[in-house]
């Protein structure tokens, strides 16, 4: 495969392979569960195909890793990586804010399977070392993370997991493959809810991991036997989508940090939470590894109360999900924070009065009225 530098061009022409038959530009969709019964037998939970393989070739190349392997969701690439490169007696340590989803598949499932664990903060990336015990394999972080956007430094956990031996692995969906690149960083394994900014127009479900060649095919292998493959037609959209995300990511880069402005002098609005505001507290370490942009997620509190301020949206749209063009926000109490009791909430930061927003490719100027109205 050729190789691009600028991502404009790995996202239009990486993995995509048009149409070798008629000529066309698009890939077509190879619905086929069995091909090429003689050389090397493509099979959907091989995770071989056509389709799967453009995906998987492209984030990739986004991510300039070596291999990628595309899943039906993103817990699905998460949960088979993590079991793919840990056994019964080892230890994971994970940071302590985590996606809701991991952080339960953590502590419902991982037990079952004799896999122990540590959470720690990630504000100080010393603590990583500080929980690294003997049977330790796996350090596993989430940057920016939710609804928080606090900033994990990439980088520094990357050094302490190599100096120690271990495989590191990060959740890179909030960032998007567009904006961070961890892979670069030193990270073993990046994963991504194909779900959100990949995907980009809250249609599909998918999950996305990327890592070098011999990883790959390790989590691979464990990847037939779980099965969480995904079919042709979702690949193929995935592609499609794939095609646009740096222009769609960049708008909303631009976007956030225009809303963020606004909301930042807004006096019904009390806090701001996004890491392109220079008063963030992780700020410094965003700049560093985000080179790409800060990202279209922000989290705001406003003074009044949630429930009667989203009911009056009228541009914005209530979502669980996020990382769509549209732009949604939801309300982590009764969202993402649900099952945690209010003083659990409270001592994570989560306030009543806290919405999470994810800023879409819209005239800022619309979104800014639309808040305005509601407000
Ligand atoms: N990671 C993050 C940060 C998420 O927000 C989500 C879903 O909301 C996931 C992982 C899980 O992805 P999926 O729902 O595609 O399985």
């Amino acid at each position: 495969m050729k190789k691009f530098s600028s991502p404009l061009t790995i996202s239009v022409h990486a993995g995509s392979k048009g149409d070798p038959q008629y000529g066309g530009v698009s890939s077509p969709i190879y619905p086929s569960s069995a091909i090429d019964y003689d050389t090397e037998v493509k099979y959907p939970r091989y995770f071989n195909t056509p389709n799967q393989q453009s995906v998987a070739e492209k984030v990739a190349a986004l991510e300039f890793a070596e291999a990628g392997l595309v899943f039906s969701s993103g817990m699905a690439g998460i949960m088979t990586s993590i079991l793919a490169v840990v056994k019964s007696g080892d230890h994971i340590v994970f940071q302590n804010d985590l996606y809701g989803g991991t952080y339960h598949a953590a502590i419902h499932e991982l037990g079952r399977y004799g896999i122990t664990y540590t959470m720690v903060d990630a504000a100080d990336p010393a603590n990583f070392a500080k929980a690294v015990a003997s049977n330790t394999k796996l350090i596993y972080i989430e940057t920016p993370s939710n609804p928080l956007l606090r900033i994990t430094d990439i980088a520094a956990v990357a050094t302490i997991a190599r100096d120690r031996g271990l495989l590191t692995m990060i959740d890179n969906t909030f960032a998007s493959p567009v904006n961070q690149h961890p892979f670069r960083l030193g990270i073993d394994i990046v994963a991504h809810s194909g779900t959100k900014y990949i995907g980009g127009h809250s249609d599909m479900c998918s999950g996305v991991v990327v890592s070098n060649a011999v990883l790959t095919e390790k989590i691979r292998q464990s990847a037939l036997h779980f099965g969480g493959s995904i079919d042709a037609h979702a690949a193929w959209l995935m592609e499609r989508s794939l095609k646009t995300i740096v222009l769609r990511v960049r708008q909303q880069n631009s976007n956030a940090e225009i809303l963020a402005d606004f909301l930042s002098n807004e006096p019904r609005v009390s806090k701001v939470f996004y890491p392109g505001l220079k008063d963030h507290p992780d700020h410094a370490v965003a700049k560093k590894q985000m080179t790409g942009g800060f990202g279209g997620m922000l989290s705001f509190e406003v003074k009044s109360d949630t429930s009667q301020f989203i009911s009056k949206l009228k541009v914005i749209s209530k979502a669980v999900s996020l990382g769509g063009v549209e732009s949604t926000v939801s309300e982590p109490k009764r969202t993402s924070h649900a099952s945690l009791s209010v003083a659990e909430r409270h001592a994570a930061g989560i306030s009543d009065h806290l919405i999470r927003f994810s800023v879409g490719i819209e005239d800022p100027q619309d979104l800014i009225d639309d808040i305005k109205e509601a407000l």
